[in-house]
């Protein structure tokens, strides 16, 4: 691309990238489809996807959508062509660090998950056993999908734990007391020779359900996720809004009773106090005099125990006020319900609607939603791979092979 040709040549190769880009995030679309989303004319879009298409970076599939595209055109008769990147434009890579899990995948930028593998981890691993773990994944996943690691152009990592924006260090977390004051993004990027990207769980949840999960097509969506901590990710205008440092959405250290019980915040009474599994767990061992775990109390909640239920009823009781008031000052059009203790359904969702119609203000809730997550425990996993393709350009700055104008 020569200096020469000037401002045409750029105007072109913008015009291509606004096409890919529209790609990227969407996965599949029709040419009408990018038409709309990028504001190019049909012809020029045509003529984009053609040169795309001749050049190998893109491939049609026939006739059926695959439900991530939209369906904005439905014109009786035939379904319109698709089209997608094909993986000679790139591979994803996500890994997810739970608190006992680790999960790790490879996706092409089709958005099809080709290869996934999990295993358990033990619950304060270090930093440097994680990133072995996780390299030693990698390369099984890239193994599986018999792809090579040079088409990796980039990682999406996800951890239970505040991430520092402007340092990628991870913060002060009680969750993940082996990781605190690590460069994370640096250090796995250092040992898998790849360009890496950390996000905190909460973030990639919310991402995930909304490019494939249960807040798809929305632009304004929060999603709550309640496990051993509480936390919230927030779509804005269709993108993760992380405040000024990546503090936005630590919902579960709302203040609901001044003097409540001291939570590892160090602040006092926080929703996480009241409402996380950990709390709740905590409560019925008590009662029970026995060790209740997470899934052991979804197992009395499911098998009727009264005081599960209604351990699990106050929790949802609680978690509704926190999010009428997340409500009143950003008015989404949807939250989502994820992590380990939406697995109690109605028991937790219903409380919440109550107490939100409650505490809200009719305006703030009047087309609201509060819907399950649909993607449960690989939402963070899916959310990783999202990451990398729907939120972060630096990924595609130069790595993808734009070849000459069209
Ligand atoms: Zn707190």
């Amino acid at each position: 691309m020569g200096v020469a040709s000037g401002s045409l040549t750029s105007l072109r190769e913008g015009n291509r990238k606004r096409v890919i880009d529209a790609l990227r995030e969407r996965g599949t679309a029709s040419r009408a489809d990018l038409a709309r989303i990028t504001g190019l004319s049909r012809s020029t879009v045509s003529t984009i996807v053609a040169g795309l298409l001749d050049s190998g970076l893109i491939s049609e599939r026939d006739g059926k959508r695959d439900g991530k595209a939209g369906a904005q055109e439905s014109h009786a008769g035939r379904p319109p062509v698709m089209v997608s990147l094909n993986s000679s434009a790139g591979l994803v890579i996500g890994i997810d660090f739970g608190h006992r899990h680790l999960r790790v995948a490879v996706s092409d930028l089709a958005h099809q998950v080709l290869a996934e593998t999990w295993r358990e981890l033990d619950v304060d691993h270090s930093a440097d056993r994680g990133l072995a773990a996780a390299s030693d994944f990698v390369d099984h996943v890239l193994a599986e999908a018999d792809a090579d690691r040079s088409r990796v152009i980039g990682v999406g990592m996800g951890l239970p734990a505040p991430i520092d924006r402007a340092t990628g260090t991870v913060l002060a977390s009680a969750i993940l007391p082996g990781w605190v004051g690590v460069d994370a993004a640096a250090e796995a990027g250092r040992r898998l020779g790849l360009p890496v990207e950390v996000e905190n769980d909460a973030n990639l949840g919310a991402l995930a359900e909304s490019v494939w999960g249960a807040g798809q097509g929305r632009t304004e969506v929060a999603y709550i996720k309640v496990a051993t901590g509480i936390g919230a990710g927030l779509i804005s205008r269709g993108h993760l809004n992380h405040g000024i440092d990546g503090t936005a959405g630590e919902i579960g250290h709302t203040v609901l009773v001044e003097g409540g019980p001291v939570c590892r915040c160090g602040n006092r009474g926080c929703l996480e106090t009241l409402a996380s599994t950990r709390a709740i767990a905590e409560l019925l061992s008590a009662s029970r005099g026995e060790e209740v775990t997470t899934r052991s109390l979804l197992e009395l909640c499911a098998a009727g125990d009264p005081a599960a239920q209604r351990l699990i009823g106050d929790a949802g009781r609680a978690i509704g006020i926190a999010v009428a008031n997340l409500c009143n000052l950003l008015n989404p059009q949807c939250v989502i319900v994820g992590g380990d203790l939406s697995a109690a359904g109605d028991l937790l969702l219903e409380p919440i609607r109550d107490s939100v119609a409650r505490n809200a203000i009719p305006s703030a809730v009047d087309r609201l939603e509060i819907v399950p997550g649909l993607l449960g425990d690989r939402a963070e996993l899916l959310g990783a791979l999202a990451l990398v393709m729907h939120e972060s350009d630096r990924f595609f700055a130069s790595p993808l092979p734009l070849g000459e104008a069209a």
